[in-house]
């Protein structure tokens, strides 16, 4: 070796008692230079394999240790001896001895046949300064070689060492593989509770659509039902009682009989009770009509200037009570795309309601344009609806508990059939209230139908 580092310590093979030396010395500086016991054991068997090789030859052999320190640090073995042309019988020989090291070659030189062996420290090996290396070298150099004997019960003890580790290994690997089962059985069954499950919740997912589907069937029929129902009742109600309403009149005619004056009565109060029904009637009618989807809206352009007039006249007479100013603004909304009839109906609807709940204060009327809507607003200083109410005040029949109108009746129909209206012309209708502080009505419209 020349060029290279400086060898940590050589030895020269001469009899067979040697290559107990070389194999003891091997081991030694494995473990010195920091490699792991298995691969001291390697290479102190590669060592004994190449020196029992060489020897056979007839030639004494030299070998050299060396350490690399830089780079991958490496420990590398040379043995040579100076019979040249050996290297292919060598190599042969050594086939499985290179198996035990990093690398390997046999060198064929002019001056005889080198075989080198080559072996990477590992990472965490102690790093090899050069006072390190002395250190080794000195510890090498104080080696006293055992004998074969020694050296046969060391090699025995490895080989039980090697032979338990063989044995542990399987034996992990055994219980490795049944863990792997075990977990694989774990995971399959998993895995079928799992589908099994998903189906299961399928089937009940379709079987729950499927029952929707049913009862949202059965409850368009029922409120189909309903709204025929109403409608062929107050149909023919209506007849009957607008009889009765003309005969109370005949009755009271002047060109009629005069009645007593108890009779007078009675006739006012009949008179007044068909009224209602009528109106109740009335109400019916409209509502199922609107719910049957029979109204169909004939949209125009509306003028809200002369609507707000025509309300405004309409409604005065209502507005008895010197107490309550009744307002209708001036539009700010010069006009909308609507129905005419059906949009009056519906502002007439709340104004009734508030000029009724309103004992004193005001009742106005406004409209405003908010982003892409038009909203008509009905704000009273009335009694005010507890806001738990404010949803079923648009049920049909429903009626504030203790809510006693000012002045006239009601039926209950009108807040639904209003919001029905909304329905129809494209809105909606919804309400801010609160008992004591007023309500307001706002009727919602898309400013281009
Ligand atoms: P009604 O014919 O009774 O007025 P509606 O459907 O129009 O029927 O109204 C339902 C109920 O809602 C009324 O009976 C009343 O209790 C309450 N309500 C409606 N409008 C107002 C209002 N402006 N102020 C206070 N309460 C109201």
């Amino acid at each position: 070796m020349t060029g290279g580092p400086e060898p940590l310590m050589s030895m020269r093979l001469r009899v067979e008692q040697d290559i107990f030396v070389v194999r003891q010395l091997g081991r030694e500086v494995a473990r010195a230079v920091g490699l792991e016991t298995q691969d001291q054991t390697r290479m102190a068997t590669a060592l004994s394999e190449v020196g029992r090789v060489l020897l056979a030859g007839g030639q004494d052999a030299d070998v050299a240790f060396t350490v690399v320190p830089y780079g991958v640090p490496t420990l590398q073995v040379s043995m040579a001896h100076p019979a040249p042309g050996e290297a292919g019988r060598l190599a042969e020989q050594l086939q499985q001895v290179g198996r035990l090291v990093d690398t390997m070659e046999v060198d064929d030189g002019g001056s005889g046949t080198v075989v080198r062996m080559a072996r990477r420290l590992p990472p965490g090996a102690p790093p090899l300064t050069p006072a390190r290396m002395d250190e080794i070298r000195t510890g090498l150099a104080q080696h006293v070689p055992g004998s074969p004997l020694d050296e046969l019960a060391v090699q025995n003890q490895q080989l039980i060492a090697a032979l338990d580790e063989v044995r542990a290994q399987r034996d992990d690997l055994a219980r490795l593989n049944a863990e792997l089962e075990e977990t694989n059985r774990g995971v399959m069954a998993l895995y079928h509770q799992l589908s099994e499950e998903l189906e299961e919740t399928n089937r009940g997912v379709v079987a729950l659509y499927a029952e929707l589907d049913e009862k949202s069937v059965q409850l368009r029929a029922a409120s189909e039902a309903k709204s025929r129902f109403l409608a062929n009742v107050s149909h023919e109600l209506r007849a009957p009682v607008t009889a009765i309403i003309g005969l109370g009149r005949l009755l009271t005619d002047s060109g009629s009989d005069d009645l007593t004056e108890e009779q007078d009565r009675q006739v006012g109060l009949i008179r007044t009770s068909a009224t209602d029904l009528l109106t109740l009637v009335n109400g019916l009618l409209d509502l199922a009509k609107a719910e049957a989807g029979r109204i169909e809206p004939n949209w125009s352009d509306v003028d809200l200037r002369a609507m707000f007039g025509q309300l405004r006249g309409t409604l005065r007479p209502l507005a008895t009570r010197p107490e309550v100013d009744f307002i209708v603004e001036e539009p700010a909304v010069p006009g909308i795309r609507s129905d005419e009839v059906l949009l009056a109906q519906v502002l007439r609807n709340l104004l009734t309601n508030a000029l009724k709940f309103t004992e004193d204060g005001s009742v106005r009327l406004s409209v405003r344009s908010t982003g892409g809507d038009v909203e008509f607003v009905v704000a009273d200083t009335g009694t005010g609806i507890p806001p738990e109410l404010h949803e079923r005040i648009f049920e049909e029949f429903y009626q504030v508990p203790g809510s006693k109108p000012v002045s006239g009746r009601g039926t209950g129909l009108g807040l639904p059939y209003a919001r029905r209206l909304a329905g129809i012309l494209g809105g909606g209708l919804r309400v801010d209230s609160e008992p004591g502080s007023g309500s307001t009505f706002t009727l919602q419209l898309p400013a281009v139908s």
